[in-house]
């Protein structure tokens, strides 16, 4: 189907990144992996990013035992060097990002009067400047491509805070406001920029808070349970895809009702 204004509408939603390629951080396990997973059986060639190659060689091995087709690239998204390599190599294998997926964080959790300084700084540097470098690195051949997807792994923690949590919701909070001045700044040339709010999903990163802290966390979560990494990939999918393209600097929260 071909709109008034000359966009193509993919019906059912199947195969619908066809040809794309999408770049998905933190892609070696949790959300990232299920991103990378579900992308891919939307029919995009996934590059998965993490620091950890023998952990991303995992999800790549998964994806291709699915039919598709991934590469793993080890990279450090806090930095700049590493980054602009990582885009470089994608790009001279596959020509063109179409989708990328700022999804690697990190916590490090603590009461604001004890945080160290690294505490700070690494949850700063991953969460937020991560993001910054790789949307910089892709937003040229985005531009030139009059094309493109970005999706930024926020949290409700970046909406609501929470007690320990200050430089973990101060990371997305700057994320989301980041992706609103990108928005603004990218939409003429038909690339969306939006974030995606997760509560509590299963995961590593929330497994490390302990049963005794999840079940208090689960009764207060309207729906009574943690989210599903693939729920979440779900949702990424939508924005990642042709039919999206009138949503953009928006925050789409994911979290059984937990905000609401
Ligand atoms: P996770 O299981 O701990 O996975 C984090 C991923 O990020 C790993 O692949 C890790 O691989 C990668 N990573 C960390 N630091 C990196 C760096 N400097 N450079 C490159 N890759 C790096 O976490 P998750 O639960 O899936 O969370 C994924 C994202 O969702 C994060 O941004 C998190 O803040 C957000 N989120 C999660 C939840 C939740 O409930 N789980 C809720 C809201 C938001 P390496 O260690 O090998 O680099």
């Amino acid at each position: 189907m071909t709109s008034e204004h000359g966009l193509s509408f993919p019906g059912t939603g199947a195969g619908e990144l066809a040809g794309q390629t999408a770049l998905v951080t933190g892609a070696s396990r949790g959300l990232g992996r299920a991103v990378a997973i579900e992308l891919a059986r939307a029919g995009a060639r996934v590059a998965c990013v993490a620091r950890n190659e023998a952990k991303l060689v995992e999800t790549v091995g998964e994806i291709r035992a699915l039919g598709g087709d991934a590469e793993a690239v080890a990279c450090d998204v806090s930095d700049a060097a590493s980054v602009q390599q990582a885009v470089e190599s994608v790009l001279s294998r596959w020509q063109q990002i179409h989708v990328l997926v700022n999804n690697a964080g990190i916590t490090r959790d603590t009461l604001l009067a004890r945080m160290q300084d690294a505490q700070w700084d690494e949850v700063l540097n991953t969460n937020l400047r991560g993001a910054f470098l790789f949307t910089r690195a892709v937003t040229r051949p985005m531009m030139q491509a009059r094309y493109g997807r970005i999706i930024n792994m926020a949290s409700v923690s970046g909406l609501v805070g929470n007690p320990g949590q200050a430089n973990y919701a101060a990371s997305k909070a700057g994320l989301i406001g980041f992706t609103r001045a990108v928005a603004r700044e990218l939409a003429s040339r038909k690339i969306t920029v939006n974030a995606v709010a997760p509560g509590f999903i299963e995961t590593e990163m929330t497994q490390a808070l302990g049963d005794a802290t999840l079940e208090e966390v689960k009764n207060r979560i309207p729906v009574k349970r943690l989210g599903l990494a693939e729920e979440v990939a779900a949702a990424v999918r939508f924005l990642a895809g042709p039919r999206a393209g009138y949503i953009t600097g928006q925050v789409l929260v994911i979290d059984g009702g937990l905000t609401a």
